[in-house]
């Protein structure tokens, strides 16, 4: 017996080669660097550090998650440091 179910990735992954990658910011890393995710097909980008698009392996995943966690205690700083300096 044949089954003709139809693979759920197969279609997106046409209309992206027929009318390119619909990427859409799925996360923003720092003011700089964010991870982009095609609509249509789940294709991850993220930018490097020369501000050009690249495919987001397991390693810059990495990378951005330990830059994120930089940027956030970053911010999170200025914030205190702009409290303390509004009570004073
Ligand atoms: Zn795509």
């Amino acid at each position: 017996m044949e089954k003709t179910t139809n693979k759920p990735t197969f279609i997106p992954k046409m209309y992206c080669n027929l009318f390119g990658h619909d990427y859409q910011v799925s996360k923003k890393v720092t003011y700089h660097v964010k991870e982009y995710t095609c609509r249509h097909c789940k294709k991850e980008l993220t930018t490097n550090s020369n501000g050009n698009l690249i495919e987001l392996t397991p390693k810059f995943r990495e990378i951005n998650a330990i830059l994120s966690r930089i940027h956030t205690s970053r911010t999170q700083r200025l914030k205190e440091k702009s409290l303390t300096s509004s009570i004073y």
